[in-house]
């Protein structure tokens, strides 16, 4: 997707400023973080786009790294007249923080999206860092219609359209980040990858929170020497400790609302968080009491706190966990 601007990035052939111009949903805010990891990347050897692992890369995926910028409108400012545009007083500050050395890198970077949204002023501010950028400053300016920018902006930027993409290439790139099932989401995009990359994504999540929910039945209607097999084998699939936080952390809060539910159920409640497992959470009610469902509901809440904010014994958590989780038999035939 980053084509010929990654490899040139790579080579040390980088602009100060950048238009990436195309249709809603084609991916430029992709290219765009992919651009920033390309420059900002810890691994060696050096990518197009970036490992997307190191901790620059993944800093920059989650907006969170120090010399990456993302400057959008704020559609919430109290002020009627900024309200749909990004304001002046959002440029000025990004331009005192690009004034700056870069932190942790050898570049600052500045996404603006969208551009066409800069107010008057803000645009006008802009052309200064864009007639004399700082030496590690590279700004993207990302817009569905580039000919609404100030010509003489328009002007200091190298233009990067992007155009829509062939659906065999986006079945690709989804192949490659989902896996193969995936694919099937290409043709609903119509050549824009960012559409089809949405999709896909939220198929991910609620399969995975299927999976979860299932998980969590099926350990409620196993027996101990099963359940402690699982706690094993759970806390030994992972080697890295973080991994194995956020796997932990997952299931506590999946399974938290779960039994949660369960305890809503049984007093007659109907407000379920999982409206989609209503029969599971009835069995569960029906074979546990109330209090102990709200019991577990609770471990589980500090549990997912606990891994979140410490380093626990997995292995040891989860056999406790076993040991807490009530035993219905009747829950799995329901999931
Ligand atoms: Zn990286």
């Amino acid at each position: 997707m980053l084509g010929r601007l990654g490899e040139k990035a790579l080579e040390g052939d980088v602009a100060h400023a950048y238009e990436l111009s195309g249709p809603r949903s084609i991916g430029k805010r992709t290219v765009a973080i992919r651009f920033a990891q390309t420059l900002l990347c810890t691994s060696e050897p050096l990518g197009a786009g970036g490992c997307g692992h190191c901790l620059a890369c993944r800093k920059i995926d989650h907006y969170t790294h120090p010399d990456v910028r993302l400057v959008t409108r704020l559609v919430d400012v109290e002020r009627e007249t900024d309200r749909k545009f990004i304001a002046i007083e959002q440029i000025r500050e990004m331009q005192q923080d690009l004034a700056l050395r870069p932190l942790e890198g050898r570049w600052r970077v500045v996404i603006i999206d969208d551009a066409a949204e800069l107010s008057e002023h803000a645009e006008v501010a802009l052309l200064k860092t864009l007639e004399e950028p700082p030496p590690h400053a590279v700004l993207l300016l990302l817009t569905p219609t580039p000919s609404q920018l100030l010509e003489t902006v328009r002007s200091r930027l190298v233009p990067l359209p992007l155009r829509l993409v062939p659906t065999t290439e986006i079945a690709e790139g989804l192949g490659r980040r989902f896996g193969a099932e995936a694919r099937a989401f290409a043709p609903a995009a119509a050549g824009r990858p960012g559409v089809a990359f949405a999709l896909a994504a939220d198929d991910a999540t609620s399969k995975a929170r299927r999976a979860l929910e299932t998980e969590f039945y099926h350990l409620v209607a196993s027996r101990m020497t099963d359940r402690f097999a699982w706690a094993v084998d759970l806390a030994e699939s992972e080697r890295d400790a973080q991994k194995r936080s956020k796997m932990l952390e997952a299931r506590f809060a999946e399974w938290a609302e779960l039994v949660r539910d369960a305890a809503v159920a049984s007093s007659g409640a109907e407000r379920a968080l999982r409206p989609t497992r209503a029969r599971e959470s009835a069995a569960l009610a029906r074979s546990v009491s109330a209090r102990d469902l709200v019991d577990l509901a609770l471990s589980l809440e500090r549990w997912r706190r606990d891994v979140t904010e410490t380093t626990v014994n997995a292995r040891m958590l989860l056999e406790l966990l076993v040991l807490r989780v009530p035993y219905a038999a009747g829950v799995a035939e329901a999931a």
